[in-house]
């Protein structure tokens, strides 16, 4: 294996740039003995609801466990479908079946890689209760359209923002569009904790109480249960880091679209397809990703030079063998299935150096003159 001299992701550099800040937090945490919600959760989620603009943030210890108590709180359950897309990361539609309801899925916009709304109406039925649009890569999915369709249906709409922090639609920002929205920090997030962690985002108080009573086993009072809950609590070292780190995130976000405006001058006229903003928004980037006929040969060429790139998603979510029992097959999505053969992510974070995105781009480059007869008509 090449050595990595461009890795796709590098926490490290981060930690380094903001360590006093951290550090200090997580002794303020171990002073405190305080490990579980309390008040640097507390504050992170004041903090994050007036960066998302909305009313009310619910911290909880995973993107995941946000998917799964936004459907809840809407009342999906057994018997409901709620629609949504196969070209995501599985926890979407694992969480649709956590609720005990049924994903019935629609293609993506091959440029956008989000939702495509005119595939949504052909796929309401008396049953669906909800859609779920996923940001993807950090590009808000085209929620005008979506919201009108939902409220002439009576449907409830859940944003999944995990990977879209500070993404906007139309110059509002995501999470405060649908009725409920779902981050994640995962630690490769554009906004990581350092660990596990996750929030709900949503301007209604009703909402908002039900989600607080279900991440903490659905307690009104201490020990009085009112609901079926669950322990999605958030750890308050992840808050307390949490809060360090967003106040940095506007300006990590400009870094990483300064990276991306790099590769976009480079990468031009080079036959590769780039990543398309959409006029709607601001794409926040979590995600670089190129189309290529040829992905397999360009991700080896790239790591022969050292450089490591990532596949978001290889396989779509109704072509996983866990998810054979939603019933579809392949043929099913054509434009998810186009994406996930042909998607390659590049090495993406604020602090990568000009000089290794030119670097990468210029592999990129080799690579496409390099392509043999066979890898191109394959
Ligand atoms: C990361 C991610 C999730 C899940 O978040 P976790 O914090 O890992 O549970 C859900 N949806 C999408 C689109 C994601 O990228």
């Amino acid at each position: 294996m090449a050595n990595i001299r461009v890795p796709y992701l590098d926490l490290k550099a981060q930690y380094q740039s903001i360590k006093p800040e951290i550090d200090t937090a997580i002794a303020r945490v171990l002073e405190s003995c305080q490990f579980v919600l309390g008040p640097e959760v507390a504050g992170f989620e004041q903090d994050f609801a007036a960066y998302c603009g909305t009313a009310e943030c619910i911290a909880l210890n995973s993107g995941t466990s946000a998917l799964h108590l936004a459907l809840l709180a809407a009342g999906v359950g057994p018997g409901d479908e709620v629609i949504t897309v196969p070209f995501t990361f599985v926890a979407s539609i694992a969480a649709i079946i956590y609720a005990g309801a049924r994903p019935i899925l629609v293609d993506i916009d091959p440029r956008s890689f989000t939702m495509d709304p005119a595939a949504i109406e052909a796929a309401i039925t008396p049953r669906t209760k909800a859609i779920l649009p996923i940001h993807l890569y950090g590009q808000a999915a085209d929620m005008d359209p979506i919201m009108e369709i939902a409220r002439r249906h009576g449907l409830v709409v859940i944003e999944d923002a995990a990977q879209a922090h500070g993404a906007k639609y139309k110059g509002r920002p995501v999470g405060s569009i649908g009725d409920l929205a779902c981050f994640s920090f995962y630690p490769g997030k554009n906004l990581g904790a350092y660990g596990e962690g996750g929030a709900l985002t949503t301007n209604s108080p009703e909402y908002a109480q039900t989600v607080r009573m279900l991440r903490d086993w659905g307690q009104d009072r201490k020990y009085h249960h009112a609901l079926h809950g669950f322990n999605y609590r958030m750890e308050a070292f992840q808050g307390a880091i949490l809060r360090v780190k967003l106040r940095h995130l506007e300006r990590w976000t400009e870094a990483r679209r300064a990276v991306v405006s790099l590769y976009n001058q480079h990468l031009a006229g080079s036959g590769v397809e780039r990543p398309t903003e959409m006029p709607w928004g601001r794409h926040v980037y979590h995600v670089y990703t190129l189309r290529t006929e040829d992905r397999g040969g360009m991700q080896s060429s790239l790591l022969a030079e050292g450089i490591e790139t990532g596949i978001h998603y290889p396989v779509p979510v109704h072509l996983q063998p866990a998810y054979a029992d939603l019933g579809y097959g392949r043929g099913d999505f054509p434009h998810a299935e186009a994406a996930s053969r042909q998607v390659l992510s590049l090495p993406l974070y604020p602090e990568l150096s000009a000089q290794a995105v030119a670097e990468v781009a210029a592999a990129v480059k080799k690579a496409v003159a390099n392509r043999t007869p066979t890898a191109m008509s394959r």
